[in-house]
């Protein structure tokens, strides 16, 4: 049996930013290799190992992510990420960990009927990897029907499995909002048009909206004000451009959308209003989660049966998952794995991924594509 808790160590001293996973995907396929799936390549910067019975049966996919954070970390132990700008901050080496435990239960327990693809996937961090995958016409030739996926959930009772019906995780998105008008001698702004006031004014339009004195929401919503630019410390000029850079975050796809409509509108009136031009763009946008009734139920069943602790989330968490997609294309489940109630929060910089849950997550995942095979 492999050793999950050396490879976890090892896939954090290698530690690389969402989309440049190279060495860690280098690592991954050598280990793959030895467990001679069906299919071992590379789809849209992310790693895909099926295993293929080929007889028709059903489609199942899990899927674990793999890229780390653009941050250091403050960790001094010997696993430390050896690139001091980039670390496994939020446990996605955990994650994969996790994944290549089920490929070795699944080397030695091959599917009888449809295929099992293991996705080690590329880009969460920044909602680029699901994305891409679900729009890559090989992806799609899998023709998976059910997804499944975990997060380590920091807080909360090791090995306890955190499951909802319905909204998991948030959606969310960066919203950039620019004018453009005509910089002017600080003197004469007469002869310019700033952006400042319809910066101002759209500040405490967004603010109105987060406190809900302009529309109702069907659940919780929150718009951060992550950035706010407008001219320098050029005390002989008035501004002719700014930009409003804000991340919208809502349990459900509707009110994000109304968010986005509310603020395109109150942006061009407000535009217009000082005459300037503005421009909207969007970066980083995650749906919410949203998880099949059935798998949940799945889910639940084997946490009966094997006496696994469960504890089902009255409310969504208010981070988002690029997992959502996944949702696009069949059904799929989200669910989180406790990871203690001592362990650092997701992205401290002293995080490290509690290796006490690892065999725990790998039986669930074991479990879970065993049911599917029998059914
Ligand atoms: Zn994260
Ligand atoms: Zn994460």
């Amino acid at each position: 049996m492999l050793d999950l808790i050396k490879l976890r160590k090892k896939l954090h001293t290698l530690a690389e930013i969402s989309g440049k996973e190279i060495k860690t995907k280098s690592l991954l396929k050598e280990i793959l290799e030895k467990f001679k799936p069906d299919r071992l390549e590379e789809m849209c910067g992310s790693l895909i190992a099926v295993f293929d019975s080929a007889k028709k049966g059903r489609n199942i996919a899990f899927r674990a992510d793999m890229d780390a954070l653009p941050v250091g970390e403050s960790n001094v132990f010997s696993h430390r990420s050896k690139d001091p700008r980039t670390a496994h901050l939020c446990g996605h080496d955990g994650h994969s960990t996790t994944l290549i435990g089920l490929a070795e239960h699944i080397s030695q327990n091959r599917p009888r009927k449809g295929r099992a693809v293991l996705i080690f996937q590329s880009a969460e961090e920044t909602g680029e990897g699901a994305k891409a995958l679900i729009a890559d016409p090989e992806f799609k030739k899998l023709k998976i029907d059910e997804f499944y996926g975990f997060h380590n959930i920091p807080g909360c009772e090791s090995g306890t499995v955190l499951y909802r019906e319905g909204v998991f995780a948030s959606a969310s998105v960066g919203m950039i909002i620019e004018f453009e008008g005509k910089n002017s001698h600080a003197s004469q702004p007469e002869n310019g048009i700033s952006p400042v006031t319809a910066l101002t004014e759209l500040i405490k339009f967004v603010q109105d909206v987060t406190a809900g004195k302009i529309s109702r929401f069907s659940s919780k919503v929150l718009i951060s004000i992550v950035g706010v630019k407008a001219g320098g410390r050029d005390f002989g000029v008035n501004p002719g451009d700014g930009e409003l850079d804000l991340t919208l975050r809502a349990f459900e796809n509707r009110d994000i959308k109304k968010i986005k409509e509310l603020i395109v509108s109150k942006a061009g009136e407000t535009a217009k209003k000082h005459g300037l031009q503005f421009n909207i763009r969007y970066l980083e946008e995650f749906p919410s989660v949203e998880n099949d009734s059935g798998l949940v139920a799945k889910l639940k069943k084997i946490c009966a049966k094997n006496s696994f602790k469960t504890k089902k989330i009255s409310l969504p968490f208010f981070w988002s998952e690029d997992f959502a997609y996944y949702n696009k294309i069949g059904s799929a489940v989200f669910f989180g794995i406790g990871s203690g109630t001592d362990q650092l929060p997701l992205h401290n910089k002293s995080y490290d991924y509690p290796d006490e849950i690892l065999s725990f997550s790998v039986s669930l995942f074991s479990h879970l594509y065993d049911l599917s095979d029998d059914l």
